[in-house]
């Protein structure tokens, strides 16, 4: 029977890692936690080697997330739809700078085609980013998808700040150790 109530998991250890109750106040602190996610869920083998983190504009941590796609069996459990979700359930609004307020996600790697679409209406002002797509498929056999050729300049329209490269060789280093040993779950 189809089930009528669909459910996502993150692992407990997400929220040792994630610090809510410090500031994360520059780029580098931010993408540094999405980082350290996707470190650690490669290292206890709970799903692929990207994390996220949505922040609100004092730079509290609203949600943090990692990859769970193959351990829940859901292609659209990335990371980044991951902290888009839990922090939409944890405001309790499916856009979250709805009420005001400014939001930015931090992610580990540039997000894929459809994390991409999702940044466009979850509702965040800035999007953080750690390795390129390009260093995700010259590093793993990921396929990232095919982006509007602009892509930056599509989310600027629409009011979405992108810095990138922050914290690149960091990043590409869980992105390069996981090509090299393979996934573990
Ligand atoms: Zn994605």
């Amino acid at each position: 029977m189809q089930p009528l109530q669909i459910q996502l998991a993150l692992p407990a250890w997400v929220t040792d890692v994630a610090d809510f109750g410090r500031l994360y106040r520059t780029d580098e602190e931010r993408v540094g936690l999405a980082i350290a996610l996707s470190r650690e869920n490669v290292a206890r083998g709970d799903g692929g080697p990207f994390g996220a983190a949505v922040f609100d504009q004092e730079g509290r941590l609203v949600a943090a997330g990692v990859n769970r796609v193959v351990p829940q069996s859901c292609s659209v459990a990335h990371a980044e739809m991951m902290a888009y979700m839990s922090a939409q359930q944890r405001l309790g609004t499916f856009r979250l700078n709805e009420a005001g307020g400014r939001y930015t996600l931090a992610t580990s790697a540039q997000p894929c085609c459809q994390c991409y679409g999702a940044t466009v209406w979850a509702g965040v002002d800035e999007l953080l980013i750690g390795a390129r797509a390009s260093d995700v498929e010259e590093l793993t056999d990921f396929d990232e998808g095919p982006l509007p050729v602009d892509w930056i300049g599509e989310l600027e329209r629409r009011g979405i700040a992108v810095r990138y490269d922050i914290l690149r060789e960091e990043a590409r280093a869980v992105l390069a150790d996981y090509g090299a040993n393979g996934p573990n779950y």
